[in-house]
């Protein structure tokens, strides 16, 4: 089982609601939710014509890879209805790998650990919560 954080946003339309949704349809997909951070409300970034959004992480287990996991979070935001919007725009729901155990992976499609995270608070801030240890290594030479 690989131990991986999530992170996962929405500023459209019921967001406590979208939240719930994305944490029940990641269960459907057999992929365990250990834990969940506090949810906070977070300014836009980039983009900040749009309303304000509300971030979380999450800790998961999971058997699928990161490619097959990158394809089902895809999934999941499609079937609760995202659709393709400006970078940084408005989005029902986003899921992000931030970290999968301690690998890394450089492809086209998929990068991680996630190359924005040390820069945004609103996901270091919940993550500390879940794992304060991995905060301090994201520091480290390996990421
Ligand atoms: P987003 O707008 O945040 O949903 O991300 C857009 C694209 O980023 C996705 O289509 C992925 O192919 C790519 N991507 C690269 N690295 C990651 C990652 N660690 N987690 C999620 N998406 C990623």
């Amino acid at each position: 089982m690989a131990q991986v954080y999530l992170g996962i946003g929405t500023n459209l339309g019921d967001r406590k609601k979208n939240i719930s949704t994305a944490v029940e349809l990641l269960k459907k997909h057999n992929i365990t939710v250990t834990q969940i951070s506090s949810i906070i409300e977070t300014e836009p970034v980039g983009y900040t014509e749009q309303d304000k959004f509300l971030n979380g992480c999450l800790a998961i287990e999971t058997t699928l890879d990161p490619h097959t996991l990158l394809k089902t979070l895809k999934l999941i935001e499609k079937t609760m209805g995202r659709t393709e919007t400006v970078v940084n725009g408005p989005r029902i729901i986003d899921l992000d790998i931030l970290t999968y155990d301690d690998i890394k992976v450089d492809t086209d499609e998929l990068t991680i650990p996630h190359p924005r995270m040390k820069e945004r608070e609103f996901v270091l801030t919940p993550l500390k919560e879940l794992n304060p240890e991995l905060v301090d290594q994201l520091n480290d030479a390996r990421f």
